[in-house]
């Protein structure tokens, strides 16, 4: 088992950690399959440089109507990987 794969590295828990790294981030639902990059700085003015999107599964935003819920995924180790603790 590779276990080490499945933990996020620190910089990943905050948007500024994410920032910092250049990494991109980007929100996909699970339901409609529909996914938009997030524009990290955007979403930092209107919360904080703490803030984490890790295990947030808000409702889908995306695509009107739907009634499905969004994740997070980041990219930093050569593919996008789901921000969730486990
Ligand atoms: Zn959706």
């Amino acid at each position: 088992m590779a276990k080490s794969e499945s933990i996020l590295p620190d910089w990943a828990t905050t948007l500024d950690g994410l920032i910092a790294r250049g990494s991109t981030v980007r929100v996909s639902c699970d339901t409609c399959d529909a996914w938009v990059d997030i524009d990290l700085v955007t979403l930092r003015s209107r919360t904080s440089g703490t803030y984490s999107l890790v295990d947030r599964r808000p409702p889908c935003r995306i695509t009107e109507g739907c009634a499905g819920h969004n994740r997070f995924l980041f990219d930093g180790r050569g593919r996008m990987e789901l921000l969730a603790s486990r």
